[in-house]
């Protein structure tokens, strides 16, 4: 098929102001086409946003840590057009019945646990030791920790951690979960294994106003949505909650959300920006140090935030998506009635319901945008919804 480029001056809107949006329509206005972003709540970049804690002047990630990390240059070199990025590793320390470790489970994490000095081959050995060989294909989360790590550390880091964050037991989440986290027989702390990796000098909100700073961009902010003012533009694309835009007419997709308790301390709480707790005892499910989120930055305060994972309820902000079975199933359904829309492409974390990195996020709106702009007719937009199940 042969694609014409779009005529020019075309209005689109854009629901959600966080970085699929943001992204789209920067590309979109820099084709020449006028954008209007609404979003419900009173800033921009979503679930990213970033502000100054007022009492410590410390630079706070609003809703739970985001440390920028990825594989993709094409996105490292977006994001940087707009932002400087400062150097930053992720290192997170964990704690079980009061003693202090690192994540994710490298050879010092072993060694610690286990009172011994092995060597990477003898400690590989010796967790294989630990492994139930007899799980075969792992499928659930449980399955792939006891195969691989075996159940003292899956006990120590994962079972009580998990119980917390998700709401349910491990044998009832999918084993993909688990293998977002690496385990290293070397001295290796860095959370992440990808070639890029860093923190926008003046934080996510900043770095999203500067992608929606064109003169053919207008935001919106404390504007609900409605279906109706889909009409006065030649394309929507949503990235609220894919259930939300129906009116949860089948129901409620799941989620989790989390709440955050505030605390200041004079000087250095814990040493290190993220502290998780793997004890099921211990209600939350980890500490945040926000001034470690800026390691060149000075500041003698400090504001803390502890987060406790719940059940999404009406109202509530969605953070995780659950996809469990029940969940898969309702959202076959809307996918079902989603694909029938004309008009409308769903994107991001809530209008595809998938658990997406930020880096994973811009590189699907650069994508959406460029298709879309491919298209000749927009009712045609070929990512009219794209979503795995
Ligand atoms: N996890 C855990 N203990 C930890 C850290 C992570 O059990 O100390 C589990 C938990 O189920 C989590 C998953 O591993 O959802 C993936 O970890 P990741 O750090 O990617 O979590 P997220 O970024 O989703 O918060």
């Amino acid at each position: 098929m042969e694609f014409k480029e779009m005529k020019r001056g075309m209005k689109y809107c854009l629901v959600g102001a966080g970085f699929s949006s943001a992204v789209i329509g920067r590309e979109l206005a820099e084709c020449g086409h006028e954008i209007t972003i609404i979003d419900s709540r009173n800033h921009v970049a979503g679930n990213c946003h970033t502000e100054r804690d007022p009492e410590t002047n410390v630079l706070v990630h609003k809703y739970g840590p985001h440390i920028f990390h990825t594989d993709d240059q094409e996105v490292w070199e977006y994001v940087n057009r707009f932002s400087v990025f400062k150097p930053y590793v992720n290192r997170v320390k964990t704690t079980s019945k009061g003693l202090v470790y690192s994540l994710p489970i490298n050879l010092h994490t072993i060694n610690q646990f286990f009172g011994k000095s092995m060597s990477p081959d003898e400690a590989r050995s010796f967790v294989e030791s630990q492994a139930d060989t007899s799980i075969t294909s792992p499928t659930t989360f449980e399955e792939q920790a006891l195969r691989f790590i075996g159940k003292e550390l899956y006990d120590a880091f994962f079972k009580g951690y998990t119980e917390k964050q998700w709401g349910c037991h491990p044998s009832d989440l999918p084993a993909s979960i688990l293998k977002r986290l690496p385990v290293r027989f070397n001295y290796d702390d860095n959370y992440f294994f990808h070639r890029f990796q860093g923190m926008p000098e003046n934080g996510y909100t900043e770095l999203v106003k500067e992608i929606l700073d064109h003169p053919s961009i207008n935001v919106c902010l404390n504007k609900q949505f409605n279906r109706q003012d889909a009409t006065h533009y030649d394309h929507v694309f949503y990235s609220g909650p894919l259930d939300g835009y129906f009116d949860y007419e089948l129901g409620r997709l799941g989620y989790r959300t989390l709440d955050f308790e505030r605390f200041t301390y004079e000087g250095d709480y814990q040493g290190c920006a993220v502290m998780n707790y793997g004890d099921a005892s211990v209600p939350y499910t980890r500490i945040t140090e926000h001034k470690h989120f800026s390691p060149w930055e000075s500041h003698e305060a400090s504001v803390c935030y502890r987060e406790y994972s719940r059940a999404c309820k009406p109202g509530d902000i969605p953070y995780y998506p659950i996809r469990q079975v029940n969940e898969k199933a309702l959202l076959a359904q809307y996918v079902q009635k989603a694909k029938q829309l004309k008009g409308v492409t769903f994107v991001g974390r809530l209008g595809t319901y998938r658990y997406l990195d930020m880096d994973v996020t811009i590189r699907e709106a650069l994508d959406t945008a460029r298709r879309f702009l491919k298209c000749v007719d927009v009712n045609d937009a070929v990512p009219a919804f794209f979503v795995e199940t």
